[in-house]
């Protein structure tokens, strides 16, 4: 079995543990440290990856899943995935070179990116990455000029209309311009083998798959035509990342698996990817913030007026994280974090109407504000669940390191069914293997980390 992770990757502990009583510990260490500094810090549970991994080959059981590097690519992700023999979709020169990195054969790594930098189309070429997307005549020169050996994805449009986040209002060709696209490709000698989409993420329909399917197929009928030899579907992202999604990715699953059977049945030869970010990561990780600052505002103090509560202050806490950080999902997902408190208030204690701001100096950066919580302390910590996607890694959103500290946790039981599995070793040198279902062992439950969220706030 491929080596990507090993037990000094992370804390080992027993099967039952939260990463509520990992981070509590820690940020008790933490406020006994000497040291003024705070700093926002992740507990990630790796098992809940590996748990999801399973969850999905039952579920998508035709399916290759490949890993959007982007979402998270911080180094337990990208070496659990790894050692559970996931492809990596990449977006740029940067994710390449960090998969690589860390071992993952070419033969796995879909550039996925359909308007790329030359010099990332180079790299692409040199290291011996074949499969790149694009959706537009001027990217297939680029790539004809710079990578002629390359395996062409034609990246289609969706409609993600009622999507949370829409992707293609940027990326994707439409289906009236396919035709020309794939004459033009033949044109010039390039090798097309498929078609690709992504719904956006937070798509509320799941027959927004089967839609896309559809056109898919109509795409595949006119790239053969043409002569293309087409085997390579790839279904994109947007599979919910937490339990309490609108749409359960059951659900999409079996929408997929349908339209699967009509459009492109078993045994018709063709490679079918998808390219999860959020699904994996999203309720792996837990963070602790810190409240570095706060102050009680009167509500009749001017520009106030409209908080109109049952109390006559609110209370603003400052956090050492905010929206152009690792709440980044409050400016893009539309999302309201909620925090749990460590210490559960006392039914007599009063709640403030209460507010939470980031560092930045600016009248943006406002993490969540309605929230009644009891009077919070400078130096208190705030924890937020579900906080894998789109925060952390070395390759993050806003293009630096971010520099929060990530303590990786696995049970036990995760470990051994994650050794157990034979994917890995199997798999490693074959983009277009299809995934074998699982027999580890290991019931598939509920995620590790789930908790009551109460409202105003949680309790830990
Ligand atoms: N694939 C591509 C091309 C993407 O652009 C993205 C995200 O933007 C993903 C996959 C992952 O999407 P998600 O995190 O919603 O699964």
């Amino acid at each position: 079995m491929a080596g990507y992770l090993s037990e000094s990757d992370f804390v080992m502990v027993e099967e039952g543990f939260s990463t509520r009583d990992l981070l509590k510990e820690l940020t008790l260490g933490a406020s006994q440290a000497t040291t003024d500094e705070v700093a926002a810090f992740f507990v990630a549970d790796l098992g809940a990856i590996v748990r999801k991994h399973f969850c999905f080959l039952k579920c998508l059981p035709r399916v290759r899943p490949f890993y959007a590097v982007k979402c998270n690519s911080s180094p337990g992700v990208l070496k659990v995935l790894a050692q559970l023999g996931l492809g990596f979709s990449c977006a740029n020169k940067a994710e390449m070179e960090l998969v690589q990195h860390i071992g993952i054969p070419a033969s796995k790594i879909i550039c996925a990116n359909p308007c790329k930098q030359i010099a990332q189309i180079k790299y692409a070429a040199k290291h011996g990455i074949q499969l790149l997307s694009f959706d537009n005549e001027m990217e297939l020169a680029k790539v004809v000029k710079s990578h002629p050996s390359a395996k062409m994805v034609l990246c289609i449009a969706t409609d993600d209309s009622h999507s949370l986040s829409r992707l293609s209002l940027k990326f994707g060709v439409s289906l009236k311009s396919c035709r020309h696209l794939l004459e033009n490709a033949k044109k010039n000698h390039a090798e097309v083998v498929g078609v690709s989409f992504h719904i956006g993420s937070g798509c509320p329909d799941p027959q927004a798959y089967a839609q896309s399917i559809a056109d898919a197929r109509l795409v595949f009928e006119m790239g053969t035509e043409l002569g293309h030899k087409m085997h390579v579907l790839d279904l994109g992202g947007g599979f919910p990342g937490t339990e309490g999604a609108k749409v359960r990715f059951e659900e999409i699953a079996s929408m997929i698996n349908s339209a699967l059977d009509l459009y492109f049945p078993e045994g018709c030869g063709v490679d079918i990817f998808a390219e999860l970010g959020r699904y994996y990561v999203t309720s792996a990780f837990t963070v602790a913030v810190s409240i570095i600052a706060k102050k009680e505002v009167l509500l009749d103090q001017p520009g106030r007026e409209e908080e109109n509560g049952s109390t006559s202050k609110t209370i603003v806490y400052h956090l050492d994280e905010g929206v152009y950080g690792i709440f980044n999902s409050v400016l893009f997902d539309n999302i309201c974090p909620t925090p749990i408190l460590q210490k559960k208030p006392s039914t007599e204690q009063p709640l403030y109407s209460s507010s939470l701001w980031g560092p930045a100096v600016d009248g943006c950066d406002c993490v969540a504000e309605g929230l009644w919580l009891p009077q919070l302390h400078v130096g208190d910590w705030l924890v937020f669940d579900n906080m894998g996607a789109y925060t952390v890694g070395m390759v993050s959103p806003f293009g630096e390191t971010q520099a929060c500290h990530i303590t990786y946790a696995m049970s036990r039981v995760a470990w051994e069914a994650l050794r157990r599995q034979p994917m890995a070793a199997e798999q490693e040198d074959d983009v277009e293997g299809v995934c074998k279902p699982l027999s580890c062992g290991w019931e598939i439950t509920d995620t590790l980390c789930v908790g009551p969220v109460f409202t105003p706030a949680s309790i830990m």
